[in-house]
């Protein structure tokens, strides 16, 4: 509930406008019970147990890397749906990675969730819980949140709104729009409505292809919306933001990372306000992809600055961990959990 929902409730069943400000504060204090509202009258509170649920994130799994200190959850929610965040340390602050649905339909060839198929949405409560159990494990304010692990955050859009709108709010877990990213896999309509709401945050397009062929290889997306589509969406999206939109590339080899379709994206790309963040992909079980070579992605960024393309090949971190979108999951599925 955002704060105004949460007074009207509390108005209408005759507690004091106060309260619910009060009870909004500890959800924003990463309570796990009504008990520990130390501040809120016991009839109050049994009030809100009969009739409230708080969203609970329970630690499933907790991975820590050897290598640096990403660390990687299996959360699971009330019904045994589980899904997996990401914490990464960084010089400027704790970032966190959140899912956003549990699976997901949009069926990425490459993807670990995308092969596990789809269960269910998050609700926004779903996604604040993450965040609330991920500080409450590392004892850390997170500073950063991209909505970049399991599901297509513009698939369940509603919901996803409703979360930024909390994650970003002063009385919510007031993180700056500034410092949140969605990634989506290219929802075309779905982009223009999330312009519409100017949030000011930071749109990160999953491209991986430089044309429409090789990309409905491995997105099926781009049968539906076209490259053209998309990119025209990614203009729109920065003049009525603001906010240059980046582009996430994971380097697949043999099937998108020759020179050719560098200078192709090069070409496609030019002229705009971006950001290209090549990524060589995490190798799933069952893909038969493998990563491009360091020299491949040497190469291919030599193209793109030459083009005058901003990019950078992203750092792995993790990489021990299972720290990639739905792999994490998967393993724990195929070893007998949900
Ligand atoms: N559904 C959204 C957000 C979640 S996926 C999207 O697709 O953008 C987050 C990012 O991880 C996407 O850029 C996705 O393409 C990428 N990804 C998925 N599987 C990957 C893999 N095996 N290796 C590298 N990147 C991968
Ligand atoms: Fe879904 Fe994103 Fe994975 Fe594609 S890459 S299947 S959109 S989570």
């Amino acid at each position: 509930m955002s704060l105004q929902e949460l007074t009207e409730f509390i108005v209408k069943n005759d507690f004091p406008k106060f309260r619910a400000k009060q009870i909004f504060g500890w959800l924003n204090k990463n309570v796990i019970s009504f008990d520990e509202m130390s501040n809120i009258p016991t009839n109050l509170r049994l009030f809100l147990e009969s009739s409230c649920y708080i969203s609970v994130a329970n630690i499933e799994k907790r991975l820590v890397s050897r290598y640096d200190n990403t660390v990687k959850y299996l959360f699971s929610f009330n019904d045994g749906e589980c899904v997996e965040a990401v914490v990464m340390t960084y010089k400027y602050g704790h970032s966190i990675c959140i899912s956003t649905q549990v699976g997901c339909k949009m069926g990425c060839t490459f993807c670990a969730t995308g092969k596990s198929g789809f269960s269910r949405n998050l609700t926004a409560g779903e996604m604040l819980a993450q965040i609330e159990a991920a500080q409450r494990d590392l004892n850390v304010r997170i500073s950063n949140i991209v909505l970049m692990g399991m599901g297509e955050p513009l698939d369940n859009f509603e919901n996803v709104v409703k979360f930024i709108q909390l994650a970003s709010s002063d009385e919510g877990l007031n993180i700056g729009a500034r410092h949140i990213t969605l990634s989506t896999c290219g929802i075309v309509p779905k982009i223009y409505e999330l312009a519409d709401y100017r949030f000011g945050i930071t749109l990160s397009v999953s491209l991986h292809a430089p044309n429409d062929q090789i990309r409905r290889r491995t997105m099926p997306i781009a049968r539906k919306y076209s490259i053209d589509e998309l990119l025209q969406a990614c203009k729109d999206y920065f003049k009525t933001t603001g906010r240059r939109v980046s582009f996430e590339y994971s380097m697949i080899s043999g099937v998108n990372d020759s020179d050719a379709n560098a200078r192709e994206l090069a070409n496609r790309l030019l002229g705009m306000n971006c950001h290209v963040n090549l990524i060589p992909v995490n190798t799933v079980e069952g893909t038969g992809y493998l990563k491009s070579n360091i020299k491949r992605q040497q190469s291919f960024i030599n193209i793109l600055a030459e083009n005058n393309i901003a990019a950078t090949v992203r750092r792995t971190l993790g990489s021990d961990i299972n720290a990639s979108c739905g792999q994490l999951r998967r393993k724990h599925f195929n070893e007998g959990g949900k």
